[in-house]
């Protein structure tokens, strides 16, 4: 697993004029992606929008990068900014597949999770999805209040400080969510229902986590702009201490106006606007607070929710461990709460998690598999088919994988594998591929 984007980074650096180009060229597609007006103006004028603007492109330079019917030759600048896409979503591919965490049981357990959202969500949400292993909530509730909250983020009510006692504590619970997850923890993030810089102390808490992780926390946040000298201080710490990319949740066109204001192109090229504005194309997801709204438009339920492992309120001192899912009536926010507990101390702490983390690797002959609550499973020649909202897939393989499908649901493994016409060991194969796809409850 890299912590950075290799083949892109060292071009920025030993290139000034490469970096600067693509910060541009980064800005014109926020600009493009953001602003109705300037999508209008740039189809009718192209030439004087660009420059009342100030981007110093030629219409022909970025076409490539937002007109799908675009066939001509593709620029160098439009390459770069493709290069950059595809770098970055390789990396995220790369992170979700290789990511190992040193716990076993907790390692299978969020591969199976992984295999069930592409279920779920379907592959192109799916793919998305880091499943970081662990966040960190630094306060109670959001002072930003979206109405689209995908995860339906309470009024702010107080802050975890940086006090000695805090950060003696802060240390411990990473050293443990460490014992689990071992290098992988890096890419965990510090906030959830929370705006990270909502809690004047955050920079403090992203150093602890430097010291057990080796790199800064992901960082994204609504607030940018409460007081950009922070913001700018925070972004220069984050990239020295190894952050890959940080992102600005970006509510209007106003803010996104201001933001390309107040920090540089190359000041943000590590960062990645999400243009929430209503002008923007393809903005929010149906999930939490957005839920109804977007599905009464017609928007697939989906969700925000991005870790599969633990998630805590260190003001509540509570974990749980959860997993994303759809959002519906079940799971309004979107992620599945598997375990939840509070914990006094460290001790206590890794009591918890490491009884979670107990999880079969393999199914053992006294389990009783159940197919997972979305799939129905239904008779077919040779075989059998589950079925989720989503998806379908036939299993098939002769009389044995009929009576397999039939089964399963009551017997143990054990049983199965007597009652099922084939050899045991074939039985279990095919049981333990089952469950590592993550189709058992
Ligand atoms: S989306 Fe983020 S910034 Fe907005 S209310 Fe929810 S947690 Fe706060």
């Amino acid at each position: 697993m890299s912590k950075t984007l290799p083949d892109i980074e060292p071009a920025f650096r030993t290139t000034p004029s490469y970096a600067a180009q693509l910060a541009q060229a980064k800005r014109f597609c926020e600009r493009w992606r953001a602003d109705q007006l300037f999508r209008q103006e740039l189809e009718d004028q192209p030439e004087p929008t660009m420059q009342r603007a100030g981007f110093p492109f030629q219409r022909e330079e970025v076409q490539p990068l937002y007109d799908v019917k675009f066939r001509g030759e593709t620029s160098l600048v439009a390459r770069r900014v493709q290069a950059l896409h595809q770098e970055k979503r390789a990396w995220r591919d790369d992170l979700r597949k290789s990511m190992r965490l040193t716990s076993p049981g907790l390692d299978a357990w969020r591969r199976r999770q992984v295999h069930r959202c592409t279920w779920q969500l379907g592959p192109r949400n799916a793919e998305a999805i880091v499943h970081p292993p662990a966040a960190f909530e630094l306060s109670r509730g959001c002072s930003v209040g979206c109405w689209f909250c995908g995860v339906s983020a309470a009024k702010l009510k107080d802050h975890w400080l940086a006090t000695p006692e805090n950060l003696q504590l802060w240390g411990e619970v990473l050293e443990v969510v460490a014992e689990f997850t071992g290098p992988a923890g890096a890419y965990s993030f510090l906030y959830w229902a929370t705006d990270p810089l909502d809690n004047p102390d955050y920079e403090q808490f992203c150093g602890t986590f430097h010291r057990v992780f080796g790199q800064f926390p992901q960082t994204t946040t609504a607030l940018a702009l409460r007081d950009v000298e922070r913001t700018r201080r925070f972004l220069k710490l984050s990239e020295q201490h190894g952050s890959p990319l940080d992102r600005f949740s970006v509510l209007t066109l106003k803010q996104l106006h201001r933001i390309h204001q107040e920090f540089t192109p190359e000041e943000l090229l590590r960062v990645e606007l999400v243009t929430q504005n209503k002008e923007s194309i393809g903005a929010q997801s149906a999930a939490g607070k957005a839920l109804s709204k977007l599905e009464s438009e017609g928007a697939h339920a989906t969700t925000i929710a991005c870790i599969s492992g633990f998630l805590f309120n260190m003001p509540d001192q509570s974990v749980r461990l959860i997993s994303p899912c759809p959002a519906g009536e079940r799971y309004p926010d979107g992620y599945i709460t598997f375990q939840e507990a509070t914990f006094a101390d460290a001790r206590q702490l890794r009591e918890i998690l490491r009884s979670w983390c107990d999880l079969p690797v393999r199914l053992r002959r006294e389990d009783r598999p159940r197919w997972r609550e979305d799939l129905v499973c239904l008779p077919v020649e040779d075989g059998f088919r589950l079925e989720s909202p989503r998806q379908g897939m036939e299993f098939l393989g002769g009389p044995a994988m009929e009576e397999l499908g039939r089964l399963v649901g009551d017997p143990t493994l054990e049983e199965l594998c007597l009652r099922v016409p084939q050899d045991p060991s074939l039985t279990i194969l095919t049981m333990q591929r089952i469950y590592e796809a993550g189709l058992l409850a």
